[in-house]
C-alpha cells in the first residue's frame, strides 16, 4: 500500500501514461512502497522531481528488424532497447529473445536493472533490449540472420561507454557472437561493446556461471546470517533449465544441496536421486532439446507437462530461474505448506507481490531478483573491466570477486532493512539500498 502523498502522485501519473503495461507498473510500484519509510526524512527527492525522473527512461527505442528464413520468405520482428538511467554509469543489461517481449517487459526489466547495478557497487547504469523473435526451432543461418539485422539498428545506440548489452533469455554465447561481429563491422572498431562475449575474444571467464553461482553465493550468505545455516543437506527445487539454472544446480550441488527438479516452458521433471547435471547440460545445453528427454534418458525420473506443477515439490531452498510471475500466490502457499523455507530469485521478478506476501507473513527467507541474481551482470562489469584493462583474470580471481560481491549485497540489503526499521525484509533493503547511490547521483548532476 502507498500511504505518503508524493509516492502515490508518482504512481498515478506512471500508471496514466503506462496503461496496460502490467509488468513494468508492478516493479514500478513494489520500488516505491519499499521508498515509504524514507520521504519523510527526504524532502528533497520531492523538490528536485526526483521520482517522476526516475520511473521515466531516458530513452526508449522500437525498431523493426526484417530478416530472411531457411524458405527465402521475410519475416519481421519488433526489437526495442530501452536506457533507462545513466546516473552511474553507461547503460547496461542484457537482451532478451522471445515472443513474450514487448514494452512493458523491456521497461519493467530495465527499470529493474538500475537498482540491481547499483546494489553491485560497479559503475553501471540500468538498461535492457530484446525481440520478440523466438529462437525455439530456428537454425544456426536464421539466429545470425537475425542477429545481424537486430545489430544493424541497434548499432547506432549503443557503445563502450554509452550502453553495453548482454545476454538474458534466448542470449546466449551464440547469439552475443553474432551480434558483436556484426557491430565490429558496422563500426570497423573492436571494443567492449557487449559482455557475455566468448574467451577467444574478449569474453571474462566465469561469466557463464556467474548468475547462477552468485544466486548461491548470496543464498548461502543469508542462509549462515539470518538463519545460522547452509544449503548442506537442503532439498533444492530449481525452476528452469538455461543458463541461469544450470549454474545455480551446479553451485547448489557443490554446496552440498540436493537438487530434485528442474523445468522448461514446456514442462518440469523431478528426479528423487538428485538431478545428473552431466545429462542435463547436454540434453538442454548442447542438443538444444525439451527437458522431456531428460527424463527419457535418466531412470527413476519422471516428466510432468506444464510448469507451475513444479512448486508442488517439497522442498527446503526453491530457486526460480525461469521467468517472470512463474509463481503465484497458490504455488507460494503450496511451497511454504510443504516446508519450503527460503525462496532465492535466479529470475527477474519471478514471484506475484500476492506470492511476496505469502513468503513475508510466513518468515520465508526471501532473497530478491535484484539482489540475487545481481551475479550475472556484475561478472559483466568484471569483463568491461578486464576489456578496458586489455587483461584475462583467472577463474580463480573472477570467482573471488564475485563471492565477495554478493556477499555484499546480502550485508548491503540487510542493512538497509535494518535501518528502514524493516530487519529482515531483504526486498526492501535490496531497493532503498539500490536506490540510494542512484537518487544521490541524480541529485548530484542536476535536473537531467
Ligand atoms: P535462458 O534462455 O538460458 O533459459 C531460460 C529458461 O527458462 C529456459 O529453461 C526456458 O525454457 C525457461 N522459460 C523461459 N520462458 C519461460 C516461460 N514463459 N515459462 C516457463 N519457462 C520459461 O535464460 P537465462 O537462464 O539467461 O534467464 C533466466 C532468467 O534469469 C530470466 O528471468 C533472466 O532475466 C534472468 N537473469 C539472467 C541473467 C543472465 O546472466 N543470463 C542475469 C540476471 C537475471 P525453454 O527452454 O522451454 O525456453
Amino acid at each position: 500500500m502507498l500511504t505518503n502523498e508524493y509516492l502515490q502522485r508518482v504512481y498515478a501519473q506512471c500508471e496514466k501514461r503506462n496503461g496496460g503495461e502490467s509488468e513494468f507498473l508492478q516493479a514500478v510500484r513494489e520500488v516505491l512502497e519499499s521508498l515509504e519509510p524514507l520521504m519523510e526524512k527526504h524532502p528533497e527527492y520531492e523538490s528536485a522531481g526526483l521520482l517522476e525522473r526516475l520511473v521515466e527512461p531516458e530513452r526508449f527505442v522500437q525498431f523493426r528488424v526484417p530478416w530472411v528464413d531457411d524458405s527465402g520468405k521475410i519475416q519481421v520482428n519488433r526489437g526495442y532497447r530501452v536506457q533507462f538511467n545513466s546516473a552511474i554509469g553507461p547503460y547496461k543489461g542484457g537482451l532478451r529473445l522471445h515472443p513474450s517481449v514487448n514494452a512493458s517487459v523491456i521497461k519493467f526489466l530495465g527499470f529493474e536493472q538500475t537498482f540491481k547495478n547499483s546494489l553491485t557497487g560497479l559503475p553501471m547504469g540500468g538498461g535492457k533490449g530484446g525481440s520478440d523473435f523466438d529462437p525455439k526451432g530456428k537454425s544456426d543461418m536464421e539466429i545470425m540472420r537475425f542477429c545481424q539485422s537486430f545489430m544493424t539498428e541497434l548499432y547506432r545506440h549503443i557503445g563502450q561507454f554509452t550502453d553495453v548489452p548482454a545476454g538474458d533469455i534466448g542470449v546466449g554465447a551464440r547469439e552475443v557472437g553474432y551480434l558483436f561481429g556484426q557491430y565490429k563491422r558496422l563500426r570497423n572498431e573492436y571494443s567492449g561493446v557487449l559482455t557475455g562475449k566468448g574467451l577467444s575474444y574478449g569474453g571474462s571467464l566465469a561469466r557463464t556461471e556467474a548468475t547462477g553461482y552468485g544466486l548461491c553465493y548470496f543464498t548461502q550468505e543469508a542462509l549462515r546470517c539470518m538463519r545460522d545455516d547452509s544449503f548442506e543437506g537442503k532439498t533444492v527445487v530449481i525452476s528452469g533449465s538455461g543458463n541461469v539454472a544450470q549454474f545455480a544446480c551446479q553451485k547448489a550441488q557443490q554446496l552440498g544441496g540436493k537438487v530434485v527438479a528442474m523445468s522448461d516452458s514446456s514442462g518440469y521433471v523431478y528426479d528423487p536421486a538428485g538431478i545428473d547435471l552431466e545429462l542435463m547440460l547436454d540434453v538442454k545445453g548442447a542438443r538444444r532439446a525439451r527437458i522431456s528427454v531428460y527424463a527419457e534418458e535418466r531412470p527413476g525420473a519422471v516428466y510432468t507437462p506444464g510448469c507451475s506443477g513444479i512448486w508442488s515439490i517439497p522442498c527446503d531452498i526453491a530457486l526460480p530461474c525461469a521467468t517472470q510471475n512463474e509463481i503465484n500466490e497458490e504455488s507460494a502457499k503450496l511451497l511454504v505448506k510443504n516446508g519450503c523455507t527460503v525462496v532465492c530469485e535466479g529470475a527477474n521478478m519471478p514471484s506475484t507481490p500476492e506470492a511476496i506476501e505469502v513468503y513475508l507473513a510466513n518468515n520465508v527467507l526471501y532473497g530478491p531478483a535484484k539482489a540475487a541474481n545481481a551475479g550475472g551482470v556484475a561478472t559483466s562489469g568484471l569483463e568491461m573491466s578486464q576489456n578496458s584493462l586489455r587483461l584475462s583474470w583467472t577463474f580463480e580471481e573472477v570467482d573471488a570477486r564475485l563471492q565477495e560481491i554478493m556477499k555484499n549485497i546480502f550485508h548491503n540489503a540487510e542493512n538497509a532493512a535494518k535501518e528502514c526499521g524493516k530487519p529482515g525484509n531483504l526486498m526492501v533493503g535490496a531497493n532503498v539500498a539500490g536506490f540510494l547511490k542512484v537518487a544521490d547521483a541524480m541529485l548530484s548532476q542536476g535536473v537531467v
